[in-house]
């Protein structure tokens, strides 16, 4: 059987399996190629924490001592009850984390990578980690790991799965390790990154030589071409989950990531990646999206799903709720049988319904990471964000009144933006504080490329070839300094603001922020 290997490198956060090598995997299966699915990710952070540490000051040998009963604890539901000690006992693991980057460099934690001289937005320095493999803060790990897999029954194909900035570095050392110390295997590079970097930086001519494939887009026909593959099963497939250490990843029971779509079926907001990408919206049908949810429910007994998709759609949360009000759901939810979930959705008027909303937490939902964005109307009119800053309000009280938990998404700095809009916002949050359970403060970055980018003046940003945003002039004078000063001196300092800030689950954020929202809903 033809066969070929996914790796999915480190650093992400390793609390659920990533959605997309376990994608790739359901579709290359379907048509007939076994697929042996590597979470290097999850592997490299077990290898570094069972690894020596070296320990010289009093937390890092507390937390090198609490590293076993920590890693238990995250295994278990009773940690997501206490925020304190769920906060400690994530600090203490990733001290132990951050002490094995410091040996090469590396500004390492359970959430991200940067290193003190190499910056994954330079194709060099990309070029550079390839070359020096030794140098990297997963070295010890990978090279006892990737030989292996070349011994594995497959046809010598292996793709990498590179969707965050924090993953770049490792994949090319990975890369430029198995180029020198395994010739003769085919190397696939693909993900979201990477497709960031053809469609908008031009990567496939930088990597001449390294990789023999470069993916931009969805890599599955791509895939089936490279393993000389006919196309068999052509409709959208299932994830496959199998082969991956899923009772290891750190949270309480299994997630399962699911996306019912890629791309989004908004697709308008002027400072979207997706937007600038033109990337196109492609869905799952939603009766089927469902079905596979039933399926994956039945065979992996998740604790929860993750629903991956840049925005629910309406017609598949209506979905869920007509599939599983028929399974007899009941307001309690998760009590009741069905799996409970979470996502990304839009700021949309069905869900100022008490009525709908209600049905949604009875469908098993927990909680909903919403954009508001913005509390100026005329901001978010100029965004193109559809949406209007009343119905958010309803929104957060009927999401609240259901029981369904709020992660709030605000950006500051947009062109569009007066110090009075980023003062509006504030209101906003204080007055709406007790229906927001969590806030992700982002200041705006321009996409280059995209249709805003052209119409202000720009200047390079983070002074790297592979940057996907532009520094811009602001047009109003609320320039980025002035923007970081108001979010840090001013909004994240006032006290609603604070008290919602400190519930933020350290590192893990917005993935693991639902586990509290299912215990609430469990006591
Ligand atoms: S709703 Fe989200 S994913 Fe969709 S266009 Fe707007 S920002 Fe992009």
């Amino acid at each position: 059987m033809t066969a070929m290997i996914l790796v999915h490198p480190p650093v992400a956060k390793a609390c659920e399996p990533p959605a997309g090598i376990t994608k790739l995997a359901g579709f290359l299966e379907a048509n007939g190629v076994n697929c042996t699915l590597i979470d290097a990710n999850l592997e490299g952070m077990f290898h570094i924490l069972r690894s020596p540490v070296e320990a010289h000051d009093t937390w890092t040998k507390r937390a090198a001592r609490n590293c076993v009963r920590n890693l238990k604890a995250l295994h278990e539901w009773s940690i997501y009850k206490n925020l304190d000690r769920y906060s400690r006992a994530v600090m203490d693991l990733n001290r132990i984390i951050a002490t094995h980057g410091l040996k090469t460099g590396a500004q390492l934690s359970l959430s991200d990578y940067r290193h003190k001289n190499l910056s994954p937005l330079k194709s060099d320095d990309l070029l550079w980690s390839a070359e020096h493999p030794e140098a990297d803060p997963y070295h010890s790990f990978f090279s006892g790991r990737l030989p292996g897999i070349a011994e594995a029954d497959t046809d010598g194909v292996v793709g990498f799965s590179l969707n965050y900035l924090s993953q770049a570095l490792t994949t090319f050392s990975m890369i430029g390790y198995m180029r020198r110390e395994l010739p003769g295997l085919r190397l696939v590079l693909g993900g979201g990154l990477v497709t960031s970097w053809c469609r908008r930086q031009g990567l496939r001519n930088k990597l001449a030589g390294l990789v023999d494939d470069v993916v931009s887009g969805p890599g599955e026909y791509t895939l089936l071409r490279i393993l000389g593959k006919n196309l068999t099963v052509s409709g959208e497939t299932a994830p496959q989950f199998s082969g991956l250490r899923t009772g290891e990843y750190l949270s309480p029971g299994l997630i399962l990531p699911y996306a019912a779509s890629s791309g989004c079926y908004w697709g308008r907001c002027s400072f979207c990646p997706e937007q600038a990408e033109g990337a196109g919206y492609h869905p799952v049908a939603p009766e089927l999206a469902v079905t596979h949810l039933r399926r994956l429910e039945a065979a992996s007994k998740p604790a929860l799903f993750h629903l991956a998709d840049n925005a629910v759609s309406p017609a598949f949360m209506e979905s869920i709720i007509r599939e599983r009000s028929a399974r007899g759901a009941s307001a309690a939810g998760e009590k009741s049988g069905v799996t409970p979930w979470y996502g990304f959705a839009r700021i949309t008027p069905h869900l100022s319904d008490p009525d709908f909303c209600a049905a949604l937490a009875a469908s098993g939902c927990v909680m909903l990471k919403l954009g508001v964005e913005s509390a100026d109307q005329d901001v978010l009119d100029s965004m193109r964000k559809g949406h209007d800053i009343e119905t958010a309000r309803l929104v957060l009280a009927a999401l609240k009144g259901a029981g369904i938990s709020t992660y709030v998404y605000l950006i500051f700095g947009t062109p569009q933006e007066r110090e009075t809009s980023a003062r509006a916002t504030l209101g906003f949050v204080t007055q709406e504080s007790g229906h927001i359970d969590f806030l992700n403060l982002a200041l705006f970055n321009l996409p280059i490329g995209s249709a805003e980018a052209d119409l202000l003046e720009t200047r390079p940003f983070f002074g790297g070839d592979l940057s996907l945003y532009t520094d811009f002039v602001h047009p109003l004078g609320w320039d980025r300094r002035r923007v970081r000063q108001f979010v840090e001196r001013e909004f994240s300092r006032h006290p609603a603001v604070q008290k919602i800030l400190r519930k933020q689950p350290p590192f893990f954020t917005s993935n693991h922020a639902p586990l509290f929202a299912v215990k609430e809903r469990c006591t």
